[in-house]
C-alpha cells in the first residue's frame, strides 16, 4: 500500500513510514496535485479536508478521510480501515524524514556520527541510505511504543 499525506498529516506521515509504509509528502503541493500524484502513482491519498476527500473519490481516487485528535486516534482509525499492522518491524521501517528504507548498520561505523553515551548504550543502529539519519532504539522508544499500544486498544475498542 501507497500513501500520499496532505500538507495537514506531516506527523501522521512520520508514523507511517516507521511503520513501513511508502508515504509521499510535501505541504507544497495542492489539491489538483495531490489528486494528479495518487491517481498517476496510485497511492491511497489521506487527508483531514473533507472537501479535498470528496473530490478526490469523485474522481476515483482511493482516499481516506483522517479523523481523530491524537497521533493513536488517527493511527487506530486507519489501521482497522486499511488493516494496518501497528507494530514497527525494523526489516521494513523507513525513515520518517525522507521515506526511504533504514538499513542496519554496524555499531562502528556510527561512532562518530552518535553521542558517545549513546553508543555505549545502545547496539543496533539503523542508518538512512538517502539522508544518512542514524537510528536507535533508545530512549524516546518508550513514547513510541506507548502510543502504537495506545493506537491497539483504541482499535480493539472499536471494532
Ligand atoms: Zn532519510
Amino acid at each position: 500500500m501507497k500513501f500520499i499525506a496532505d500538507g495537514m498529516l506531516g506527523k501522521l506521515t512520520r508514523w507511517l513510514r516507521m511503520l513501513g509504509h511508502n508515504v509521499k509528502y510535501s505541504n507544497k503541493l495542492d489539491d489538483a496535485q495531490l489528486i494528479t500524484i495518487a491517481k498517476k502513482e496510485q497511492r491511497i491519498l489521506l487527508t483531514r479536508d473533507l472537501e479535498l476527500y470528496q473530490q478526490a473519490t469523485a474522481k476515483g481516487v482511493q482516499a481516506f478521510y483522517v479523523d481523530g485528535q491524537t497521533e493513536a486516534e488517527k493511527l487506530a482509525k486507519l489501521a482497522q480501515k486499511l488493516d494496518i499492522s501497528l507494530d514497527i518491524d525494523m526489516a521494513t521501517s523507513r525513515c520518517p524524514k525522507c521515506n526511504a528504507r533504514v538499513k542496519p548498520v554496524p555499531k562502528e561505523k556510527v561512532a562518530d556520527k552518535v553521542e558517545e553515551s549513546t553508543f555505549t548504550c545502545y547496539h543496533e543502529f539503523w542508518e538512512c541510505p538517502k539522508c544518512g539519519q542514524v537510528y536507535w532504539q533508545g530512549a524516546h522508544w518508550t513514547r513510541i511504543r506507548k502510543t502504537l499500544e495506545e493506537a491497539k486498544n483504541s482499535k480493539n475498542f472499536k471494532s
